[in-house]
């Protein structure tokens, strides 16, 4: 999960503050020893680290905070801030304004650009612009082969000209039918190499004296740590980025890209990659990045995912179902569904607020494959099964294990946890009518 390790250093070094009632200067500068050590763990940018701590220190022992009724918690607070202002302070947005506007997709081979130019394309797409992508990239000999397959799976078009022309051309091409398509967004996938060289970066240039476009996006590998940031570095000077994208930050427990990135280059951060499908990819919202790390939660992403990805019609029809106890297996199934949409269900728990402190949590994997298990039980009950598990006897779960490729302890596990989640359902919804009861004695 991203930032996890990060997470857990920062908030165990500032959990120490939180409950005291009074704190010190010897307690903060603990705790902010502490703080270093963490990010220096993180891979952080060692420059970047030092100026962040000597910040927060600084504001940390002024008086308003020492003062306060609540210090520990008002350490805590400077920390959020600064981190926020280290990931660049707000969402740096596209700023998409000619027409076609042109978005140049840059980086090293393996990053993730080829993919990351068709989430965005898709991303674009939500927002009611109408993308075209350019398979520009014909240094990697399956790279044109992949955006065109990526391009059908979310039926956003692509123009190739095969690998044998010049890129430039392909680009200049590409843009020109793209206006005469009535497309509003050109996204050019272009040629990375292994590591950075002269002849990747002449071309790159010529590309962009070319067809001057609105975004120049460097696409990098956020579980690279150091490197990425390196990368970057070497890039803007070359190229003048309007924008880095963090890809693969699901996997990056460590986050010193994400954390120095913007400060070592002061180029923003634009988006980040949350995983290999085409819609996991997220605006950058520092603020919310910061709370996630200090395991504050990020309830608006997850509102927004909510939104984006649930019915909801659906969901008043399961909170009718639930205080009636009408819930069935096909409820269940749907509901798995809807949230499976939200993305991996980690990354969804590392959204809410307090998630990381609590400890049935803390060490709840997630498993993925458990969830199959049970989607295949529940496909291979009846349809009356469903809707009655009551019925559910023991030669019908030998049927369902044997059906489903589980084991009957498997069957059996999940009908007791669906029961259990009715029961407790019961008694939840007894306890809120009693509360209205009361209110309308008032
Ligand atoms: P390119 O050479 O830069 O065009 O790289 P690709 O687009 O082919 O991506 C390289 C690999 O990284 C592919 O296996 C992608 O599925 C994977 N990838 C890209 N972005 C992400 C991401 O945000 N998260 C994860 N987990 N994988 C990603």
């Amino acid at each position: 999960m991203a930032f996890e390790g990060l997470s857990e250093r920062l908030q165990s070094a500032l959990q120490k503050l939180r409950g005291k009632g009074k704190v010190n200067e010897a307690d903060v500068k603990a705790a902010m020893r502490e703080v270093r050590l963490a990010l220096l763990e993180a891979d952080v940018n060692f420059k970047v680290v030092k100026e962040f701590v000597s910040k927060v220190s600084e504001r940390a022992v002024g008086q308003e905070v020492l003062k306060s009724l609540t210090p520990g918690q008002q350490v805590i607070k400077v920390v959020n801030e600064e981190l926020t202002q280290l990931m660049g302070g707000s969402q740096a947005k596209l700023s998409l304004t000619s027409k076609p506007s042109v978005i140049m997709m840059v980086g090293l081979q393996g990053a993730g650009k080829t993919t990351t130019a068709g989430k965005l394309a898709h991303y674009l797409r939500k927002q009611n612009k109408q993308p075209l992508l350019v398979a520009g990239d014909v240094y990697r000999p399956a790279a044109i082969r992949q955006l065109e397959v990526l391009g059908e799976q979310i039926d956003i078009p692509v123009f190739s000209m095969g690998d044998q022309e010049n890129p430039v051309t392909i680009a200049e091409k590409g843009i020109a039918h793209g206006k005469e398509e009535g497309h509003d967004v050109v996204i050019v996938d272009t040629a990375g190499r292994l590591h950075i060289d002269e002849t990747m970066m002449d071309e790159l240039k010529a590309i962009r004296q070319e067809v001057s476009p609105d975004e120049v996006l460097l696409v990098v590998d956020a579980m690279t740590g150091q490197d990425a940031v390196n990368v970057a570095e070497n890039f803007n000077r070359e190229m003048a980025l309007t924008g880095v994208v963090l890809t693969k930050l699901d996997g990056d427990t460590r986050g010193g890209a994400a954390l120095s990135v913007r400060a070592v280059t002061d180029c923003p951060v634009k988006f980040a990659g949350m995983g290999e499908k085409v819609d996991a990819l997220e605006p950058f919202h520092p603020e919310r990045m910061a709370s996630r790390i200090l395991g504050m939660g990020d309830v608006l992403t997850l509102i927004e995912k909510a939104q984006a990805n649930v019915d909801q019609e659906k969901a008043k029809d399961l909170e009718r179902k639930m205080r009636t106890q009408q819930f069935t297996f096909d409820d269940f199934l749907d509901q798995m569904d809807q949230v499976r949409n939200m993305g991996p269900l980690d990354e969804i728990l590392g959204m809410m607020p307090g998630a990381g402190q609590m400890k049935g949590l803390k060490n709840l994997q997630v498993d993925e494959k458990q969830l199959t298990k049970v989607e295949a039980i529940i496909r291979s009950m009846t349809p009356e099964e469903k809707q009655h598990p009551d019925i559910i006897n023991a030669s019908r779960r030998r049927r369902l294990a044997a059906g489903s490729g589980t084991t009957v302890q498997d069957v059996n596990r999940l009908i007791k946890q669906f029961m259990d989640m009715k029961k407790m359902m019961k008694q939840f919804s007894s306890m809120t009518k009693g509360k209205k009861k009361k209110g309308m004695g008032r």
